[in-house]
């Protein structure tokens, strides 16, 4: 059986269930080939209590996305079993709470298109049916944007299209991969926000005057204000000096 591909608008609604109640529960989290955006490393790297960086070494690889010529970084699954999730036991997720971004979507994969002129972001939905996910037949019907709610989606997606915005400035300004001092700095930012602190807040590295002294306070106590910092930074650090 093939799968299927269904377009969906956010007020369409589609029936879903999943749990241990389902005859396939754990079969989506192997055979893994799992992206991981910055924001959803901050989850998973506060989830076990570690810092980013150990984070990164002990459960991810690092790439050259193909297209856009930027570190990407893969969840680094266990070959030796199936290619099984690091993360998933008898009982499920064990980082359920802090699960990334295409675990909650699923079976909803939501993709954000660019306009060039205007650089407003439109979103667009799709039902992912496979023949290994049994859960379509059960549960309570639901819409798209009452999905995106219940699974905590909102934040996720508002920090991943953040990432848009430095995808597009990359593809205009710097074509083909980054150099290697400017790989470093972006990898830092985006994935390692515990040593860009220590840059920032400790080392000196050059923080741009724009950011208000109260949103640096906060950054030095909460990641995810600092995430937001540092993809601003990213940009204009990286990139805006090409311009
Ligand atoms: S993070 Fe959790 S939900 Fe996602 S693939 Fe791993 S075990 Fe499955
Ligand atoms: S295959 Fe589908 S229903 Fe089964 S555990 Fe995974 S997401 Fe849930």
């Amino acid at each position: 059986m093939e799968s299927d591909f269904i377009s969906l608008s956010l007020n369409d609604s589609f029936q879903f269930s999943c749990g241990s109640h389902t005859p396939c529960f754990n079969e989506c989290c192997r055979d893994l080939n799992q992206f991981l955006t910055p924001y959803d490393v901050l989850r998973l790297k506060n989830n076990m209590g570690i810092s980013g960086n150990d984070f990164l070494q002990r459960y991810t690889t690092q790439h050259t996305g193909p297209e856009s010529g930027l570190p990407i970084i893969r969840l680094r699954e266990k070959h030796e079993d199936a290619f099984k999730c690091p993360f998933v036991t008898e009982k499920g997720c064990s980082v359920y709470h802090d699960r990334p971004s295409s675990c909650r979507a699923y079976p909803i994969a939501r993709a954000v298109a660019r306009n060039r002129q205007t650089g407003k972001l439109t979103e667009h939905f799709m039902l992912l049916k496979e023949p290994h996910c049994k859960g379509f037949h059960t549960g309570k019907h639901q819409c798209v944007k009452e999905w995106i709610e219940n699974q905590g989606l909102m934040i996720y997606n508002e920090i991943n299209d953040l990432m848009m915005e430095i995808i597009s400035l990359k593809n205009k300004t710097i074509p083909g991969p980054l150099d290697l001092k400017s790989r470093h700095l972006f990898h830092m930012a985006c994935y390692d926000i515990d040593s860009f602190r220590d840059k920032i807040f400790n080392k000196g590295l050059l923080v741009p005057t724009e950011y208000d002294e109260c949103l640096l306070e906060n950054a030095k106590e909460d990641d995810t204000a600092l995430l937001r910092i540092s993809l601003k930074w990213v940009q204009k650090m990286i990139f805006d000096q090409f311009k």
